[in-house]
């Protein structure tokens, strides 16, 4: 089921004539209603059948459509970057942003269960997308993102050692949930991204400093070491050229 909406947005991308802008652009726009006529068409077939899950539905849904939303955004600044082929170049570069789907094809080590609880706390990554954004300053910490149907009321056990793994990688881990009073976001200012901090168990507006109770969530991420490599450089009185 997550597949086939999966798979919607590739086919859809791929029979973009984009060689028209306004055909293009008119086709990234439609792509959403074709998610939702697809996500309509499963429900009407699993209707009735056992392996009917009105939650899960929506879950699989949200994750297209925030798979959606990121490569609208990513379409947008491809397009600024061919246009400055084109034509004259600009002072910077415009930003880069992708997201890679995570598909839940990770086998879970160390699925303890006592009675019928899971009890898990080795850290290993789980998550539904590796979102990457990098603009003319330089990168900002990659991201692993858990998609969520709503903001979640409680804290999750899980995102411990979700964070710890993300940690150890050199990414942030953030939950993505669309904002309150949309139901199916369309644009990635529609949703919203926290952090969870494992000291207060609530959820951060800031991936550094927990804005609830002020600890350090992530003191350190792969874009750190592009940062002091950086002032390395510059104390060596080197100058680092090209684009990032
Ligand atoms: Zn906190």
């Amino acid at each position: 089921m997550k597949r086939r909406l999966f798979n919607k947005l590739r086919e859809a991308t791929q029979s973009i004539n984009y060689m028209d802008y306004d055909e293009y652009q008119k086709a990234i726009e439609t792509t959403y209603d074709s998610l939702m006529a697809e996500w309509k068409k499963i429900q009407e077939e699993l209707l009735g059948s056992p392996d009917f899950d009105a939650r899960r539905l929506r879950g699989y849904l949200l994750e297209s459509l925030f798979y959606y939303a990121c490569l609208k955004r990513q379409a947008f600044f491809i397009d600024v970057e061919l246009v400055e082929m084109d034509e004259a170049r600009s002072e910077s570069y415009p930003p880069w942003f992708e997201a890679t789907p995570l598909y839940d094809v990770i086998p879970t080590l160390h699925h303890v269960k006592e009675g019928e609880v899971r009890k898990r706390k080795a850290p290993q990554t789980r998550a539904d997308f590796l979102v990457s954004y990098v603009d003319d300053r330089g990168p900002v910490a990659p991201s692993l993102v858990d998609v969520k149907s709503t903001e979640p009321k409680a804290w999750d056990s899980d995102w411990g050692w979700e964070s710890t793994a993300a940690l150890r990688r050199g990414f942030t881990f953030q939950l993505a949930f669309p904002i309150e009073g949309i139901e199916y976001p369309k644009e990635l200012k529609e949703w919203e991204v926290k952090t969870p901090c494992s000291k207060c168990m609530k959820l951060s507006k800031d991936y550094r400093t927990c804005s609830e109770c002020g600890n350090k969530i992530f003191p350190f991420t792969i874009a750190d070491a592009y940062y002091e490599a950086k002032e390395l450089w510059e104390k060596l009185g080197k100058e680092r050229k090209g684009r990032f």
